[in-house]
């Protein structure tokens, strides 16, 4: 492929925030992404400097861009497998491939296959029909959750369903919109876990320490790294399971194994084959980033050593306010109380809820880093110290 400095090129299909962060780390490796965006204004499209305006579900879009590419990589996953499947067809590298990528895409897929494979999961069904929730509430207890099996993120797509009578009233809307949908079992969780791994298409694998993620209304805002009282025996299963997991389904590059901590062990939820929310710690806070991972195996290089570089580790995000100081009035007194704040803005419009850029601190103590880097993250969304700390 024309590349100037030697090195294979690598095309990102998806302009956000993660493509952004892989593009920081491409540079350190003399590589320089090419980047197929929607938009210029998307994350991704406002750093890198050789952006392809088109849509991911253009599959001529995809060709010509794949045509100026060594391998094709991923932001999201959004290209229909289908297209992935015509591309492989035609001779471009893909990675992750279609076969295993459909496991990310579609909850129904991923569901059967991990049961297949003997991985805990949620008790499931299909629903094709409005009967089928319902046979499944009533055997297996309700509220029971329906989830779109393509499409959804940050919790769209996730309906609680209280009894039958709400089966009734949501089920046959959203069937004749034509989503796909399952059902599965109310998780009594007590919190959740995220494993997180890289694989190589030669087989290797490596593994970062697991960790837990917060949710706030279906938004991810924390990420605490090592998970705070979980027994080494349970870690290392969860580790061993991604792992497992990588290698049985072929995955190329980073996978995030999310996972409900239930009071018998933990259930694997979802899985995203891309760098992912619960890894931004990486950066500062392992040897290797999971960015950087993703672009080694995608390359088919040895992957980098995982090891944490500080006891405690947390990652908040930074989701957009109505704050009423400007954003670099926020960030000039941000660094002036935590020197050791680590920011990472997307280039993104601040939008109620959106997530615009996280911080990540390390240190000593899990209380004392959680405390601080939640501090930072509100300051940032807000312009409000939620300690009452004056700036003046
Ligand atoms: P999305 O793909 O939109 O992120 P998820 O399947 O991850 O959807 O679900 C979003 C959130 O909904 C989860 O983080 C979890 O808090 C809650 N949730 C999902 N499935 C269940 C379940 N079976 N039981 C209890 N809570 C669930």
């Amino acid at each position: 492929m024309d590349s100037r400095t030697g090195f294979p090129v690598v095309g990102m299909v998806g302009g956000g925030q993660l493509a952004r962060m892989t593009h920081q780390a491409a540079i350190a490796l003399g590589q320089s992404l090419h980047v197929l965006a929607v938009s210029p204004a998307d994350p991704a499209a406002l750093v890198a400097p050789s952006v392809t305006i088109g849509h991911h579900t253009d599959l001529a879009a995809l060709r010509d861009f794949a045509a100026r590419c060594d391998v094709l990589t991923f932001d999201h996953e959004h290209v229909p497998t289908e297209h992935l499947r015509t591309l492989v067809a035609e001779g471009v590298t893909v990675h992750p491939g279609p076969d295993a990528l459909v496991h990310a895409q579609d909850k129904l897929v991923m569901r059967t296959r991990l049961a297949a494979l003997g991985v805990p999961v949620p008790e499931f069904a299909a629903v094709s029909d409005v009967a089928d929730a319902v046979k499944f509430g009533d055997e297996h207890g309700w509220p029971c959750v329906l989830k779109a099996c393509r499409g959804g993120y940050d919790g769209r797509g996730v309906w609680m369903l209280a009894d039958a009578d709400a089966a009734r009233q949501r089920v046959p809307a959203l069937l004749e919109a034509g989503t796909p949908l399952l059902v599965e079992r109310r998780v009594a969780m007590r919190r959740e876990l995220a494993a997180l791994v890289a694989r190589s298409p030669w087989g290797q694998g490596a593994s970062w320490p697991l960790v837990e993620t917060v949710q706030d209304n279906g938004i991810c805002v924390e990420v605490l790294a090592p998970a705070p009282d979980l027994p080494p025996e349970v870690a290392e299963a969860a580790q061993e399971m991604a792992l497992r997991v990588a290698a049985e389904l072929g995955v190329v590059g980073v996978l995030a194994v999310e996972l409900f901590d239930t009071p018998t062990g933990f259930l694997v939820n979802e899985l995203a084959m891309r760098p992912h929310n619960s890894g931004h710690w990486t950066i500062e806070g392992a040897r290797t980033s999971q960015f950087e991972q993703h672009l080694r195996a995608v390359l088919d290089y040895p992957l980098g050593a995982t090891d944490a570089l500080a006891p405690a580790v947390v990652m908040a995000n930074v989701l957009g306010g109505s704050p009423t100081l400007g954003a670099d009035e926020r960030l000039h007194h941000l660094f002036a109380r935590f020197r050791d704040a680590h920011v990472h803005y997307y280039g993104k419009q601040e939008r109620p809820g959106r997530k615009i850029g996280h911080v990540t601190m390390l240190g000593a103590a899990m209380a004392d880093v959680r405390s601080r880097a939640r501090l930072a993250a509100h300051w940032l969304s807000h312009g409000e110290w939620l300690d009452g700390y004056d700036i003046h």
